[in-house]
């Protein structure tokens, strides 16, 4: 019986493995067509101050409704892409439209628009050779000012080849564009790295200000990150804000920006247009002299 419950288990196992497979076989095969067919959405998450809710940047990030199998997140379909070498049209694909998005908010929108648009770089985009040539050439498509543009990349894609990985920041901070490291904590996170590389911002990992309110150890940790990023006037966010008291704690700590679902979830472009001029109505209500009095 234990035998035959065992080989039960292995056959469901071996099952499983074989949907998961076919699974990313379609959608490898999918995705050459997603781009045409316009299935690609950029969503956008507001990164606001945490002292006074005010959205200072906003997030891209990309969503894609397949047409039978519905929403599928980037978490999926990201890696795959990776694997078949179609981030790099992917991902000029989210630069372009993130950047198209943008010029038309600051144009219609002035000083309520966001001051930077934060884009996801995987690995591959990072190290490719004309990476820097194609943002450039996006910039001027757009007319936008390249201070306006943050590249986001997480640590593995310098872990393997260091000095390739400083050769890559050199480059596009040449350009003017500004860069984050993304899901700082996790993985081979090191201190020195904030030393080494060119950053202007540091994500902390949502993993990490889950921890904040629950272990003595990470408030210390944060805290230090806060003291590290001002002495080297780094920007420092922290991600994956969903509770009262995760603000709370961070704002104690002295961490000035965040993100996370207690704000906003990433949003569609319009949701996120209402967001924001919502916002700085509240700010204009909450300033006495321009409140009507009844
Ligand atoms: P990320 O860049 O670290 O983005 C943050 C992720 O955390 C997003 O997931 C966002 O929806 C989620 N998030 C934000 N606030 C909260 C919160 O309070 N609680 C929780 N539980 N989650 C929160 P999403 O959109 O599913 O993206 C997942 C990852 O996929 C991104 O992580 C990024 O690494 C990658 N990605 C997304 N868009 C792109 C893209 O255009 N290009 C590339 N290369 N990667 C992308
Ligand atoms: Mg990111
Ligand atoms: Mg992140
Ligand atoms: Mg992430």
């Amino acid at each position: 019986e234990a035998k035959r419950s065992g080989k039960s288990r292995y056959v469901i196992f071996d099952d499983s493995m074989r949907k998961r497979v076919i699974r990313e076989m379609i959608l490898e095969n999918d995705l050459r067509k997603a781009i045409e067919n316009q299935e690609l959405v950029l969503y956008y998450q507001p990164i606001v101050s945490l002292e006074t809710g005010t959205v200072c940047c906003v997030e891209a990030l990309l969503r894609w409704y397949h047409p039978t199998l519905g929403l599928i997140s980037p978490g999926e379909f990201i890696p795959i892409a990776e694997d078949s070498q179609q981030i790099i049209e992917l991902g000029e694909w989210v630069l372009r439209e993130g950047c198209r998005q943008y010029a038309e908010w600051s144009e219609r929108l002035g000083y309520s628009a966001p001051s930077m648009i934060s884009i996801n770089l995987s690995r591959k985009q990072f190290i490719c050779p004309n990476l820097v040539q194609m943002v450039e050439s996006t910039l001027q498509e757009f007319n936008l000012d390249p201070k306006h543009l943050q590249l986001e990349v997480t640590e593995d894609a310098f872990a393997s080849d260091v000095n390739e990985a400083i050769q890559a920041m050199k480059e596009i901070k040449n350009i003017g564009v500004k860069l984050a490291i993304d899901d700082f904590g996790v993985g081979c996170s090191s201190f020195a790295s904030l030393n080494q590389f060119p950053v202007d911002t540091l994500k902390i990992d949502r993993s990490l200000v889950d921890q904040v309110i629950r272990t003595k150890g990470m408030a210390a940790m944060i805290n230090s990150l806060v003291v590290l990023s001002e002495n080297l006037g780094i920007m420092l966010i922290s991600e994956g804000i969903e509770e009262q008291d995760q603000l709370t704690e961070l704002t104690k700590l002295g961490c000035e920006y965040g993100q996370g679902f207690l704000f906003a979830k990433p949003l569609t472009s319009e949701v996120f247009e209402e967001y924001l001029l919502k916002q700085s109505g509240a700010s204009i209500a909450s300033t006495p002299q321009l409140v009507e009095s009844n």
